[in-house]
């Protein structure tokens, strides 16, 4: 008997079986088992994330007379003619080789006929998004008017590329990539399943190159058995997966924080003749240099493992640069990254951007060797907290005459060495108060109250980044989202984590909230203005709150160095109408929309 490959053998028979989609095939098998099944779903996902596995299974759940709790039995004929794609009824199409009208239409004819041999003609349209315009306009006609008993599973790679038409009139679930873990478990049992030894490391390898891709995962696990005698080494696991990648990028940043910037000109040559691209070299060293970053704040913040990395490896990285080296290493590298978006010769930038990198370690090792170690690290902290002094007594002084989106630096000195400083971080301003017009207290508990399982559905990479931020406002349609480490607000606002968390959010309770993200230190001011705004006004603590139904227009002056100085001492607006009475405090309309909004507990904070 030939060969088969191991995704073959192990794909996925019952939803229980399916990788890392936990949500989803828990709402498939409820709509099963309540017989509340839509006409029309479309799956989207990265390739190998479970979605023609999950339409199959649906096909026979739904079909299978001895289906329990939703799943299917896979002993009946039924399901046997299914798994086999020998049932007439159950139809597979890939639209990446149909993607005529023909095709299509031929669906449209075919669609009236009731199904033959079982109780529902499913039809599976793979790669759905490459139907052509006049394929979607027939399938469109179809999904219009649903024949009974006829459902469509489509499945994409590219929901972005299927018409808005089409998307309104089906049930979307949005695949996860497979965690590290979720693979590195899967692997493990189907080798135990097939006798097969192994080393961990390896498996972790393997799980870390496959990228979020169940299907990539066992192909490479394929390759690396087939290297080895019914045993998986960690050296045929590094060399398939081209690991050395890794070993290459952990050199390269020891080289720069040394500096040696020889060396790591060589390096980078190395790594680029690997065939890294320049762009993705550039995200994968700002997301390596973040795990060190949260390494040196606790080792625990990190999977280890996840990374591909060992213990010691994190040891020596963490000795090799502080946190404010780590800093200036992360602008440097968002700043090229930028730049090189334009370019068509990365290989020039990815060249200055090493001696760069090479002179941040050599400013920061030269003014240590000069005050000792210590004396540079507490000069450095002197200048962060005089800085945030000056902008604590900035943001007195305003009152709230402007929101502040992002305060001047002191001096270069200072916003060179606090780079990542929440200073530099940017709110969208416009979007925060949106989400304020219409934010209740119902809506804020209801979204912490899906935080844990929220954090359950992300990938670890995901995990890291929210793990420590906490939702500070929500409305039906919004949330915001307040992050307390600067460096890990950056991060969020680099990718599309907004969006990963939407959906994840959306998939729990139905509700689609647009996701914002506040630095913490940042927050209560926003509130603030924006109460103000609205009408409101919030004194100092041994004043009163007191409300100004005709609020001044906000001043929308911005906010000049003057401020920073220290010469314009006095607020904005310095004419602040008389305190009202005591007696006016525990009804205070500011208090009260303040705790509509965000809760009594938060609004203590208010009054400090
Ligand atoms: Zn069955």
């Amino acid at each position: 008997m030939s060969y088969q490959a191991l995704y073959r053998v192990w794909r996925p028979q019952r939803f229980d079986e399916i990788v890392g989609q936990q949500v989803i095939t828990r709402t498939l098998k409820n709509a099963i088992i309540t017989k509340q099944i839509s006409h029309a779903y479309l799956f989207t996902g990265p390739r190998g994330t479970g979605k023609t596995s999950a339409a199959k299974i649906f096909a026979k759940a739904v079909n299978c007379h001895h289906a329990k709790d939703g799943e299917p039995c896979n002993q009946c004929e039924t399901c046997k003619a299914i798994t086999a794609g020998r049932l007439n009824d159950v139809i597979e199409i890939d639209a990446a080789s149909n993607n005529g009208v023909e095709e299509i239409r031929d669906i449209r004819d075919k669609v009236k006929y009731a199904p033959t041999q079982a109780d529902y003609k499913v039809y599976i349209i793979d790669e759905v998004h490459m139907l052509s315009t006049g394929a979607f306009n027939a399938l469109l006609k179809t999904l219009e008017e649903p024949p009974a008993n006829v459902i469509f599973i489509l499945a994409t790679t590219e929901p972005h590329k299927i018409p808005l038409t089409i998307i309104s009139r089906v049930q979307r679930f949005d695949f996860r990539r497979i965690s590290a873990q979720d693979a590195f478990d899967r692997m493990k049992y189907i080798l135990d399943q097939k006798k097969v030894t192994y080393e961990e490391k390896a498996l972790w390898v393997i799980a870390n190159a496959a990228e979020g891709g169940m299907r990539d995962a066992l192909s490479i696990l394929d390759q690396v058995l087939s290297f080895s005698d019914n045993h998986v080494k960690l050296d045929d696991a590094l060399l398939v997966t081209g690991s050395v990648a890794k070993k290459l990028l952990k050199d390269y940043f020891l080289q720069v924080t040394k500096p040696d910037s020889a060396a790591a000109l060589k390096g980078l040559s190395g790594l680029l003749a690997s065939g890294k691209d320049g762009q993705r070299f550039i995200e994968d060293l700002i997301s390596f240099i973040r795990d060190v970053l949260l390494y040196q704040e606790s080792p625990s913040l990190v999977h280890v493992e996840s990374t591909g990395l060992s213990d010691e490896d994190f040891q020596q990285l963490s000795a090799a640069a502080s946190a404010p080296v780590l800093y200036d290493m992360i602008d440097v590298l968002n700043e090229t990254q930028d730049e090189m978006r334009f370019t068509t010769h990365p290989d020039v930038y990815l060249e200055v951007l090493t001696v760069k990198l090479c002179q941040v370690s050599k400013d920061l090792a030269h003014s240590a060797s000069e005050l000792g170690p210590a004396k540079a690290k507490i000069d450095q902290l002197n200048s962060q907290v005089a800085q945030l002094q000056q902008e604590v007594a900035q943001l007195q002084k305003r009152g709230s005459t402007s929101p502040i989106v992002s305060s001047q630096p002191a001096s270069p000195h200072i916003r060179k060495r606090s780079a990542g400083h929440p200073g530099t971080s940017r709110v969208n301003l416009h979007q925060v108060y949106q989400v304020l017009e219409t934010a209740t207290r119902t809506d804020l508990d209801e979204v912490k109250s899906l935080w844990s399982d929220l954090l359950s559905m992300l990938s670890n990479m995901e995990r890291g980044l929210v793990e420590l931020a906490t939702p500070a406002a929500a409305g039906p349609d919004s949330v915001v989202l307040s992050f307390k480490q600067p460096f890990l607000l950056q991060r969020a606002n680099g990718g599309n984590l907004s969006e990963v968390i939407q959906q994840d959010l959306q998939q729990l309770c139905g509700k689609d909230r647009r996701v914002t993200f506040v630095p913490a230190d940042k927050w209560p001011q926003i509130r603030a203005d924006f109460l103000k705004e609205h009408g409101y006004s919030i004194k100092k603590p041994d004043q009163r709150v007191q409300p100004t139904a005709k609020a001044p227009a906000p001043s929308r002056e911005p906010q000049s160095g003057q401020d920073s100085t220290g010469t314009n001492a006095e607020p904005k607006q310095a004419a602040a109408p008389a305190p009202t009475s005591p007696a006016d405090q525990p009804t205070d309309p500011v208090v009260s929309k303040a705790e509509e909004l965000f809760g009594s507990d938060i609004v203590k904070v208010e009054n400090n």
